[in-house]
């Protein structure tokens, strides 16, 4: 039962599964699918907003998935307007991601109509050849097209991922795709180097051995990504995140790289307060959700899904609740993934432990190897200590 002192949470995370063609290296939770189960799926989820909306006051909302942005108009409509009537609306920070290939105008407004101002789009790369190799079911053109149709729709907010060490990128490849990608002039973008995950078709060539992968290369694109943005005005805040701190006018096509900001304006204020070991609903099937310390994560089948939410059930295959010393591992470990590091003050407001009395060891050693810094306010992962943010966050885990 939930407290009746306790504040709502200010978080939600929605996870659409739906995807018009699996991509060859996706791992996350998301099938090709009939226009049927998606209907089923959109009664499901409302259903569920409706069982947590009483402990919901949403700062941040997150639609992520496979494709959210594959529902149409209707669908959308359904769910916006329960949104509306459970008064979930007028969050802060609204992020819906999407695919060039399905976004629309009318969609966009109708989005931005219900308050959804920011926009997330999977680009990946803008060469043919790979998008194709991804599996990707868009063009470049369609990036660049539904880009100005973001813009024409309201969108001043926008993300775009990317990804590198593709197998068969060049550098010169990569260069090109990031001197393109920058030149749009977004407010935020994401990249990460290609993950083989097991079960993923990209996996089972690199076991066959239809190519290998180039460590040197992918280090070399990750110099290449970081040098790039900072020379175009988009200050890193995380591993793979980096960010504008105001808006640029048409005409900047370059900035310098000032001071950076240790969070930029246009940081993720949804990803921000994962890595910062906030609270946050996750809904839809596979959605992991972590609340006032117990982790819930729903079935990772959409039907098993829609079957529970049509009993007014959650439908949650597990939890967990960690030992509060674990918990506050965990969360250190997330928080330094950020350039910011952990501020102690802050680090102890959030986990009610200090980083200076029970990780004092860990950050000594990982300051004389030359990972992190420490002064009197914050302990921080240097450049180099990012480059290895897992082996280092992973110090700060404990059993
Ligand atoms: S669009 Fe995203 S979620 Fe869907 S298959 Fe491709 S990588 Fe996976």
């Amino acid at each position: 039962m939930i407290e009746s002192s306790a504040p709502p949470v200010t978080s939600l995370y929605v996870h659409v599964p739906f995807c018009a063609h699996k991509c060859e290296y996706c791992a996350f939770f998301s099938e090709a699918s009939s226009g049927e189960l998606i209907n089923r799926y959109v009664g499901a989820l409302i259903r569920e907003i409706v069982l947590v909306a009483h402990d919901l006051k949403p700062r941040t909302i997150f639609f992520g998935g496979g494709t959210p942005s594959i529902l149409n108009l209707r669908q959308w409509e359904q769910i916006l307007k329960t949104m509306e009537r459970l008064n979930l609306l007028g969050a802060e920070e609204w992020t819906i991601e999407c695919n060039p290939a399905t976004v629309s105008l009318d969609k966009a407004k109708l989005w931005r109509d219900h308050g959804i101002n920011r926009i997330s789009m999977g680009v990946q790369s803008l060469d043919e050849k790979l998008l194709d190799r991804l599996g990707r079911i868009h063009s470049r053109e369609q990036v660049f097209k539904s880009f100005d149709t973001l813009r024409a729709g309201g969108f001043d907010n926008v993300n775009i991922d990317l990804m590198f060490a593709i197998p068969g990128q060049t550098m010169v490849v990569w260069r090109e795709t990031l001197r393109e990608a920058l030149a749009l002039g977004s407010e935020h973008l994401s990249s990460y180097e290609v993950i083989y995950e097991e079960d993923t078709p990209l996996f089972a060539q690199l076991q066959a051995g239809e190519f290998d992968v180039d460590e040197q290369l992918a280090c070399d694109m990750y110099d290449e990504l970081v040098a790039t943005t900072a020379a175009h005005g988009l200050a890193q805040y995380e591993i793979a995140n980096f960010a504008r701190d105001r808006r640029i006018t048409k005409d900047e096509s370059r900035l310098t790289n000032g001071t950076a900001p240790v969070i930029p304006a246009f940081a993720s204020k949804h990803n921000v307060n994962y890595w910062r070991g906030g609270s946050f609903y996750g809904l839809g099937p596979s959605a992991t959700g972590y609340v006032r310390g117990v982790r819930a994560k729903n079935w990772s089948n959409s039907v098993l899904y829609c079957e529970q939410l049509e009993k007014d059930k959650r439908a949650i295959e597990s939890r967990e609740e960690l030992p509060p010393l674990s918990r506050a591992g965990e969360t250190a470990a997330f928080g330094l993934r950020m350039n910011a590091g952990w501020p102690f003050e802050e680090f102890r407001t959030v986990t009610g432990f200090d980083l200076r009395s029970d990780w004092a060891g860990e950050m000594n050693r990982l300051t004389q190897q030359g990972w992190g810094r420490a002064d009197t306010e914050r302990f921080q992962l240097t450049p180099q200590g990012l480059r290895f943010a897992d082996t280092a966050a992973a110090e700060f885990l404990r059993v």
